[in-house]
């Protein structure tokens, strides 16, 4: 084996394998067939890098793992940042291994890499398909530029409980937008072809279940069932199965008692039996080890037998394959052949990407001064305009008159610049958004405006894990606050939650305006009533109070480094307004979960207010629906028709819906499709979305907009557990929102 691996090598150098063989198989097979068990279980070990790699390495711990990369034991690091460091790593590699099988770097590019983007939950706000692939692909192009060429992204995990900290990281709770969502990001990373350098691998995260934590709280158990996961949860997943994403991450929860990690069924089975899907799958931070406090392992050499078993191949900073996997093969506990398996997938990755011919491709200094970030903020301002979500504007308080000669921009949030930045922020930098206040300043607003802050959200120490401390008792700065609200005709009040509210391990019991927010609120609404309350977070909020008082909401997430800038343009009027709500807000958090594509219960329709699960002390329904958004000007519906009223197999209906601007200015308007399975083999949601398509229309004009009807639609998870459609009757509504909607029907034969 060492002389033919001797052999190899030498005619290759660096390569690795003689460029003569072409197919990739073929080259995955040739390399496996050189490596000694050692090696093939090191490729299944990913580190954590955050060390400095450029100088000496000093910790044991890292001076142990700088070993081990010397002697290609290591297959992947993450949290490597810049070129000095990546490269380093990968000559370490290299230089001294015997096998020389290049290293990929991964890192969380969540929402951009130095040029941020609006978080996932807002972009996906804008329900712009080519926006979200564009922000990925600039990701990827900053990325590379730094050495990192594989991204933990996009995460499709299905959320519909508002207290979850992660839900600003997803694309919310519909299964068919999150699925859109997640083809355009894979897309947008990896491009046509991942061997070209200016792409990265991207990464469908995480397998399965994970947003549907119980109460809320991350980490928690899953207890769904079989129809739930196949029609809510896996579609997503399918869809980046099948867009061709390179890697999987599993998740860290149980899903009905089984950790995803060690679930045979969900990895083995399901992703790469019968999706057939050849990538590989990496493990969340030390999941595989989590299965020891999870009660399904005994110890690290317990578990990584389990989830080698599972079909897990590679073990995040865990250590769990690092201390089992050797011995489980050379006990005879497992079959080598897991291994090989496991391996073959990192390998075939690693060819796809072009690392054999080239290990340094991504490591190249002079990329970063070729980097377009003027271009990059350009596109960042146009895609967070998009991702603004009109929620009320009663009087036409907005687009802002230029005849109002005062405005007093107060709160928190105003002159922010680090919470538009977001959680899982990579290298977008403090502090280095344009904030609310800074965005108005660059207009012809400018000297019209006032400030006052209010009161202050966060205080102490902001960090990525640790919860933020918020304020409940400095009133100091209210009566300033007030002063200018009083002597302002018009208000702009930027309240909601710091960039630390939201994110991993941040799940909240309290969704509303934290602190003393809305008492600073109040306390403005009693002396000026026109109020422009933008709203900054990261998950939907209980916002009932603001809009039971103030005229106009706008939900502005958390855009990114431009941020201020867009919202300039949204509250002038150079941007109409277009995005619509991915989640539902709740009136109250006792709501949650609250999602739209609810089941039915057995109670007659007869009484509107119990004709569903319901809560007696609070009007029903959340406050503002998915799919919702208003914009400066009106959209009208027209009669909904159906090319025609039956449906046989391998057939198709064109339905048509004419839309017409009624207002005066030109405007973007979602028109949403949902469709209802009356009876089937296993109850169905009241809804489901199921198209869309985005519209611009000028004053007075119309358009026709239709969608294509066909049995692939109507499909799902059925009884027999088969993706089916069942003959019957069937009702398609549409609309701008999923609750005000017009109704036609139709019935499917086979
Ligand atoms: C998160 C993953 C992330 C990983 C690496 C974990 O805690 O759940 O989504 O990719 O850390 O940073």
């Amino acid at each position: 084996l060492c002389l033919l691996s001797g052999s190899l090598l030498a005619q290759t150098g660096n390569k690795g394998i003689p460029s003569s063989v072409k197919n990739v198989e073929t080259k995955v097979d040739s390399v496996l067939n050189l490596m000694t068990l050692e090696e093939k279980v090191g490729q299944m070990i990913q580190y954590n890098g955050s060390w400095d790699l450029t100088g000496p390495a000093s910790e044991t711990g890292n001076k142990q793992k700088e070993e081990r990369l010397k002697k290609g034991l290591v297959g992947s690091m993450l949290n490597v940042i810049s070129i000095e460091a990546t490269e380093k790593a990968q000559r370490l590699n290299m230089e001294n291994s015997r096998i020389k099988i290049p290293l990929m770097f991964g890192y969380d590019v969540i929402h951009g890499y130095k040029t941020i983007f609006p978080v996932p939950l807002g972009e996906t706000a804008s329900w712009d398909l080519e926006a979200a692939q564009e922000s990925a692909r600039i990701a990827a192009l900053e990325s590379v530029a730094q050495g990192v060429n594989w991204t933990f992204s996009p995460m499709i995990d299905i959320s519909r409980d508002a207290r979850w900290g992660r839900i600003m990281e997803g694309s919310g709770e519909d299964t068919y937008l999150t699925s859109k969502i997640a083809v355009a990001k894979i897309n947008g990373y990896q491009g046509d072809d991942l061997s070209d350098p200016n792409t990265i691998a991207a990464t469908a995260k995480h397998f399965a279940g994970y947003g549907l934590a119980e109460g809320g709280r991350d980490y928690n158990a899953v207890n769904i069932g079989k129809h739930e996961l196949h029609n809510v949860v896996l579609p997503p997943f399918k869809a980046a199965a099948d867009a061709g994403v390179a890697t999987f991450m599993n998740s860290f929860n149980t899903i009905d008692g089984i950790p995803a990690t060690g679930s045979e069924s969900l990895q083995r089975e399901i992703l790469k039996g019968k999706w057939d899907w050849q990538g590989f799958i990496v493990s969340d931070w030390a999941s595989i080890a989590e299965m020891i406090p999870h009660g399904f392992a005994r110890d690290k050499i317990h578990a990584a037998e389990i989830a080698v078993t599972a079909g897990s191949d590679m073990d995040m900073e865990g250590g769990a394959y690092e201390a089992g996997l050797e011995k489980l093969v050379k006990e005879g506990k497992i079959d080598e052949g897991l291994i090989n398996e496991a391996v073959k997938r990192i390998l075939r990755v690693k060819f796809k990407m072009g690392l054999f011919e080239d290990p340094y491709k991504y490591m190249n200094a002079n990329l970063e001064n070729e980097v377009p970030y003027d271009e990059h903020r350009n596109t960042a301002r146009d895609i967070a305009k998009k991702s603004i979500v009109l929620l009320k504007n009663e009087n036409h308080l907005l687009p802002i008159k230029s005849s109002v000669k005062k405005i007093a921009v107060i709160g928190p949030l105003a002159d922010d610049k680090d919470t538009p930045i977001g959680n899982w922020r990579a290298q977008g930098e403090t502090n280095s958004a344009v904030s609310v206040l800074e965005g108005l300043r660059n207009t012809d607003l400018a000297s019209k405006i006032t400030y006052a802050k209010g009161v202050t959200l966060g205080q102490g120490e902001r960090s990525f894990l640790m919860p933020l401390e918020i304020n409940k008792t400095d009133r100091s700065g209210i009566s300033d606050a007030v002063a200018k609200a009083k002597d302002a005709e018009l208000v702009i009040m930027v309240l909601g939650e710091d960039a630390f509210q939201s994110g991993e391990g941040r799940s909240q019991a309290n969704i509303g305006l934290a602190g003393l927010q809305l008492e600073l609120l109040k306390e403005v609404q009693k002396v000026n009533k026109n109020i422009v309350l933008v709203l900054m977070n990261g998950r939907p909020m209980e916002i009932t109070w603001a809009a039971e008082n103030i005229p106009a909401i706008l939900e502005v997430w958390q855009l990114g480094t431009e941020s201020g800038n867009a919202i300039a343009d949204v509250l002038l009027g150079k941007y109409n307004p277009s995005g619509k709500l991915p989640v539902s807000f709740p009136r109250a958090v006792g709501q949650e979960p609250l999602y739209y594509n609810r089941m039915n219960t057995g109670r007659p329709a007869n009484d509107l207010h119990v004709t569903y699960s319901h809560y007696t002390d609070i009007t029903n329904g959340p406050l503002y629906p998915f799919g919702f958004g208003l914009s400066y000007t009106t959209f009208d519906y027209g009669d909904v028709n159906l090319s025609s009223e039956e449906l046989s197999e391998g057939g198709s209906l064109t339905l048509s819906v004419p839309v017409t601007n009624s207002g005066d200015v030109k405007g973007k308007e979602v028109v949403q499709l949902y469709l209802h399975d009356l009876v089937a083999s296993v109850a169905r949601p009241i809804k489901e979305l199921k198209g869309f398509e985005m519209v611009e229309l000028a004053p007075g004009e119309t358009k026709t907009i239709e969608f294509n009807i066909s049995e692939e639609m109507l499909k799902f998870y059925s009884a027999s557990e088969k993706w089916e459609a069942e003959p019957g009757e069937f009702e398609l509504m549409v609309g701008g929102n999923s609750e005000e909607l017009k109704t036609v029907k139709f019935k499917y034969s086979k």
